[in-house]
């Protein structure tokens, strides 16, 4: 009997009688009177920090002002208080390295002056800056060994939080990671440069419409997908252990297929895991307020109110790891992979996007007053001209190996980038685009049919599931965004091309209005022809079919399956232009952000080759033979009586085991010589390659004989928990 996937099945049946559901912290009280209260946020500020420091931070928060070496001072010694009034020993800077997770390093307020004494200090230069060992993260060839030094430097405009582990408790300064010279080498340092920029070029055109707006902010609510599975089980499956999904398992025969998960009434184990999931996230200020089941057996969703683009970001990254604290208070774990189990559903991330200004509006909003329409016109349009220009960037900034099992597999937005924006608008564009004139009329015609135009965010939400960029009434919602990415890298990219779009714009505008066309005419013609230009981008039928992958070739659109392929652009001249032209990479930062991800994609492909092999070598074969010897010496047996005509069963299942194991053996050794060709290959883009086009195709083959095999060995021996278990028993 296979003792490890039986232990772990055991362990379950065990704890499903002992385990206390209810392990989370029962505030009891409201949401409201204990949401963020481990946040150093206004009132803690107001409370802490002499009102000049106050005021000092809050004007670096909003305009990006520099804070003396004397605030900063000050202020550390006011976060110290309060953290140590909340019980922090430690504190660490918190930064979001190219690994796309998030990393910290923990120093104590405790220190020791040069005489002896043991003081406790948090001077403000060490809230500013640190230099953890740049060495062990990414950094695409930015720093040699020898000058391994990064410096980690506090970012004002995400507060400061504290992270409670059992009784430890460490204050949390959001914080960039950047080389000695500056340069970037995290996903925060781009993302707060493209929200300038989109800042930088919206408020010149929101002035076109009123004068009252000096701020634009781009705005994030992101909808992650996750699945849960045991403790145990886990642990029984070294796959998910080393690499996030399985590399093996049969699709249990019951799967998605009846439609009865999504939406449907959450198993207890989970419900209690996502409250007490809920009260640490509201703890921590991450507004998270709709949970449910996704479409696939064991999947789930949390999602948030949209913030501010940067702490939405933050709050992503931060809710990732306490979910993954939190899972395991539970015996539970997480799985932020993009397609852990074949045959069923992968998880992303939406993505909700859209810009907000000073004065409260939301661009991307229909208003109910028509003067206001021309500009939410302006805003869009000027999305979908941007998509148009860059999609193939936007691509890039998704593109990692995780997400290749999931774009274009029938399930989630395919490869190829298109815009979605439902009926009414569509033929609101198509008549505008062929209205003959752009006069004081037409103008006025414009404006009146958007606001005659149906509730759009009643009527685009959910229209269409399989568009990867889809206008949903007051915002777009990006969905192919994988489910274990760091949003700052496609959001960048959007705040990006919105930039250098909008900044077109107003050139275009005031060429026409330098030649005295009157500003809203001038408009109305700009947007006119973007809307013929950007034609190509839109799509309203269905994204998974066939026919879109042709038409969308002859449109001239891009189908990038893989991420070898999507990255490419990160060293073309449309990539190197989005990004150097707007300032969010420059071409040093871009060639060291391309070569990351490319490694990090053959790593994980490397991990993934490896941990197949062992598991198929160590695991599977070894139960396999030994059923095989049962069924031969059982035939054998049958044989010695004269009865092997009644042993046929035995002998058609015997030949199916010894071609699998066959199979299996082929795949391994074409494997290998394809590993070896990828490690010779002497070059990161072309190993790339390799592992994609030749690595990935044997792993494909040794799994899909396991996962035969796994159909015909005695269930006793099997030693990998199979997907109904891992699926089914909670
Ligand atoms: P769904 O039907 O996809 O669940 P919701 O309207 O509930 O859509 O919104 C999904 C996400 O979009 C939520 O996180 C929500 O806060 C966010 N969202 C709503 N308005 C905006 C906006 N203006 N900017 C960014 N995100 C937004
Ligand atoms: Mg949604």
């Amino acid at each position: 009997m296979s003792t490890t996937r039986f232990q772990a099945l055991q362990t379950i049946e065990n704890r499903l009688e002992s385990l206390p559901l209810d392990l989370g912290e029962s505030h009891g009280e409201t949401i409201a009177s204990y949401f963020g209260e481990n946040v150093f946020h206004e009132e803690a500020m107001k409370k802490y920090l002499p009102e000049n420091a106050y005021l000092m931070v809050k004007a670096a928060t909003q305009s990006g002002q520099k804070l003396s070496r004397e605030v900063a001072d000050t202020v550390a010694a006011g976060m110290k208080e309060w953290a140590q009034d909340k019980g922090c020993t430690h504190f660490a800077h918190w930064f979001q390295p190219l690994t796309g997770k998030t990393a910290e390093k923990h120093d104590s307020f405790f220190t020791m002056t040069h005489d002896g004494r043991v003081i406790e200090e948090f001077t403000g230069s060490a809230l500013v800056q640190q230099e953890p060992d740049g060495s062990s993260f990414p950094s695409g060839g930015l720093r040699s060994t020898f000058e391994a030094r990064g410096y980690t430097v506090w970012d004002p405009s995400s507060p400061a939080f504290i992270i409670e582990v059992g009784d430890g408790k460490t204050l949390c300064i959001p914080t960039i990671f950047v080389t000695y010279g500056g340069e970037a080498q995290d996903y925060k340092l781009p993302l707060l440069r493209s929200q300038a920029l989109l800042d930088k070029a919206a408020v010149p055109v929101c002035q076109l419409f009123d004068a009252n707006v000096t701020k634009v902010t781009a705005t994030l609510g992101w909808e992650q997908e996750y699945f849960v599975v045991d403790e145990a089980l886990f642990n029984a499956r070294p796959d998910l252990v080393m690499t996030g999904r399985t590399l093996l398992g049969r699709p249990a025969s019951k799967h998605q297929q009846l439609e009865d998960h999504y939406f449907g009434s959450i198993p207890e184990r989970v419900y209690h895991f996502m409250r007490d999931l809920e009260t640490e996230s509201h703890k921590l200020g991450i507004p998270v307020r709709t949970r449910h089941n996704e479409v696939a057996p064991a999947q789930y969703e949390v999602a948030p109110i949209f913030e501010e683009i940067n702490v939405a970001v933050d709050h992503n990254q931060l809710l990732m790891d306490v979910m993954e604290r939190v899972a395991r208070r539970h015996k539970l774990r997480v799985l932020f992979h993009e397609k852990p189990f074949a045959g069923v559903n992968g998880s992303g991330k939406h993505n909700n996007w859209s810009m907000g200004t000073n004065t409260g509006v939301n661009l991307l909003s229909p208003g109910k007053e028509p003067s206001k329409n021309l500009r939410f016109l302006t805003f869009f349009v000027n999305t979908i001209m941007a998509v148009y220009k860059y999609a193939d960037v936007l691509r890039a900034s998704i593109a990692h190996a995780g997400n290749d099992h999931r774009l274009g597999a029938n399930e989630a937005p395919p490869a190829i980038i298109s815009v979605f924006i439902g009926e009414a608008m569509f033929k609101l564009l198509g008549q505008i685009a062929n209205g003959k004139k752009t006069d004081d009329a037409a103008v006025k015609r414009a404006i009146d049919l958007i606001s005659k135009l149906p509730n759009l965010e009643l009527d685009n939400t959910d229209r269409n599931r399989t568009s990867p960029f889809a206008f949903t009434g007051n915002k777009f919602e990006i969905r192919a965004v994988g489910s274990s990415q760091n949003c700052a890298g496609p959001m960048a990219v959007m705040n990006a091309m919105m930039g250098l779009q909008l900044m077109e714009f107003k050139r275009d505008v005031d060429k026409l209005t330098a030649k005295g066309t009157d500003k809203e005419e001038a408009i109305l013609m700009v947007l006119k022809n973007y809307i013929r230009k950007s034609k190509p981008i839109l799509f309203e039928g269905n994204n998974y079919s066939d026919e879109w992958k042709e038409e969308a070739a002859s449109r001239g659109l891009n189908n990038f399956a893989t991420t070898p392929e999507a990255l490419d652009v990160l060293a073309q001249p449309l990539g190197i232009d989005l990004f150097g032209k707007s300032g969010v990479m420059n071409a040093t930062e871009l060639d060291a952000f391309y070569n990351v991800q490319l490694h990090a994609y053959c790593t994980k492909l490397d991990i993934e080759a490896k941990s197949l092999e062992e598991l198929v070598v160590s695991q599977v074969l070894p139960a396999v033979l030994r059923y095989q010897t049962e069924l031969a010496n059982n035939i054998s047996a049958l044989r010695s009586i004269d009865m092997v005509q009644s042993a046929r069963l035995q002998v058609d299942l015997l030949k199916r085991i010894v071609a699998d194991v066959e199979a299996i053996n082929a795949g391994l050794k074409a494997m290998q010589t394809a590993y070896d060709n990828a490690h010779n290959a002497g070059d990161i883009r072309a190993e790339a390659d390799i592992f994609c086009h030749q690595v990935r195709p044997q792993m494909e083959a040794i799994r899909a004989a396991v996962d035969d095999l796994e159909a015909v060995v005695d269930d006793q021996y099997w030693p990998l928990v199979k997907y109904r278990e891992l699926l089914f028993v909670r």
